[in-house]
């Protein structure tokens, strides 16, 4: 199959080639098309499918006929790193459109977004909480939007940013075209659904399940070993970008520079970091400057770095769901890609769930030589990193402090309603 089939324009056309594209992915190939028809999509599909060049190639193509340089398509995404990834890929695919892109988040300053959007953008890649900085700001006219894109959905869920998004719904036309992508759906992303989208037309890609490239492995490993375990692994697997998983912030933190100090080139990523850092983090992993990331889920939502060759779950995911975001980070596009997880005895009822979710048993394995029976070093001992167990652990201990919305400005408009219910079993899936 190639894209020529969906008759887009030329100069869309032209984005394709630019980005690398050859042929289209299983939801490419089933979105472009519905998108184009022009209805209300609900898109099961996980980060890595392709699903962003799904939605914006048929934007791209709507937007050559109509108004210029007043925004008529609206994508809302849980994170700064995701808008910032979508937005590039809007400036890339659309580069010998005229059309452009502008991306709206929180931690930067508002005026020179201001500035943007004075000058004249057609497509808008927005976080809730700065949308809703500008819209009360008088600063965004949404009244032209034709097509609105919410994205990772359930992360956004997770996130509190449902109040936002109604809020956001607010300001739309009534008469648009609705998109929503999310990984898993459950009730309440299906609730969203009936209530933003107008008979839609379901895509979904595969179950909420990985890619099929990516092989899976546990490695059980007590939690003061989980260090020493994974330089281990790392003299193993030259991999090319690996992506590692902590539980809190404190913990990203301290990896990365223990495998600093180990001789890797390690950085990480976590709620803690200013923009700048964030973003130096991002850009140094992704040319290659660092080849291990630490980071925690949220920090790394929708992370893009198409050549992450190894996921590592240093710590266990809280949910079977986020187990699927995690590993949704590698194999992506169809390149391989290993997805470790370190589990403690703590873990047994989370990986049961995982499997249960990935409707198989995943590997166990072990390291030859390294001695799983090292006794702990009195300084990793620390009580405050230590694990607490699973069942004494609620929402409100990820990241290591009350569960929010960790990047600071997204916080203004009420992002910050904890959850509280995070179901720890797997959801039914749809
Ligand atoms: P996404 O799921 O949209 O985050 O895309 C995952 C990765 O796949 C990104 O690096 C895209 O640039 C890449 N990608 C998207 N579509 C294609 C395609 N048709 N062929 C090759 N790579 C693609």
């Amino acid at each position: 199959m190639a894209f020529e089939q969906f008759n887009l324009d030329k100069r869309v056309m032209e984005g394709v080639r630019k980005a690398g594209y050859t042929s289209p992915t299983p939801i490419q190939e089933r979105g472009i098309p519905a998108v184009l028809a022009g209805g209300d999509i609900m898109g099961l599909a996980q980060t890595g499918t392709g699903k962003t060049a799904a939605f914006l190639l048929p934007i791209l193509q709507r937007l050559l006929k109509g108004e210029r340089r007043r925004v008529r398509a609206l994508v809302v995404a849980p994170t700064r790193e995701l808008a910032a990834q979508i937005d590039e890929a809007a400036n890339t695919l659309g580069a010998a459109t005229g059309l452009r892109s502008t991306a709206l988040f929180g931690g930067v300053n508002i005026k020179r977004q201001i500035e943007e959007i004075r000058k004249g953008v057609e497509i808008v890649v927005a976080c809730p909480g700065r949308l809703l900085d500008h819209i009360g700001q008088g600063t965004i006219d949404l009244s032209h939007i034709e097509v609105l894109v919410l994205d990772e959905a359930d992360q956004m869920f997770d996130m509190g940013f449902f109040p936002d998004i109604r809020r956001i719904l607010k300001h739309l036309p009534a008469k648009r075209q609705t998109l929503l992508f999310s990984a898993t759906m459950p009730d309440e992303i299906r609730k969203l659904a009936s209530e933003v989208l107008h008979s839609p037309k379901a895509i979904q890609v595969g179950r909420t399940a990985p890619a099929v490239t990516v092989s899976h492995a546990i490695y059980p490993v007590a939690q003061h070993l989980k260090t020493p375990l994974l330089l281990e692994l790392l003299k193993k697997n030259d991999g090319e970008s690996i992506l590692v998983f902590t539980r809190t912030k404190h913990r990203a933190k301290r990896l990365h520079e223990q495998l600093s100090k180990a001789g890797h080139k390690a950085t990480s990523l976590q709620g803690n970091l200013s923009q700048n850092r964030r973003q130096e983090a991002m850009e140094g992993f992704r040319n290659g400057t660092y080849r291990i990331l630490a980071a925690t889920d949220i920090a790394a939502r929708g992370i893009d770095v198409s050549q992450i060759s190894h996921v590592i779950n240093y710590d266990i995911p809280d949910t079977p769901e986020t187990y699927i975001h995690r590993i949704g980070r590698t194999g992506r596009a169809a390149r391989t890609g290993d997805a470790f997880t370190f589990v403690t005895t703590d873990d047994t009822a989370m990986v049961k769930s995982i499997e249960r979710l990935l409707g198989s048993a995943i590997e166990r394995r072990m390291v030859e030589e390294f001695d799983y029976s090292a006794p702990a070093p009195e300084v990793t001992q620390a009580p405050r990193t230590a694990r607490p167990p699973r069942a004494a652990k609620g929402p409100a201990q990820k990241e290591g402090g009350p569960r929010r919305q960790p990047h600071a400005p997204e916080t203004k408009h009420g992002s910050v309603k904890p959850r509280g219910t995070r179901r720890t079993s797997p959801r039914k899936q749809g």
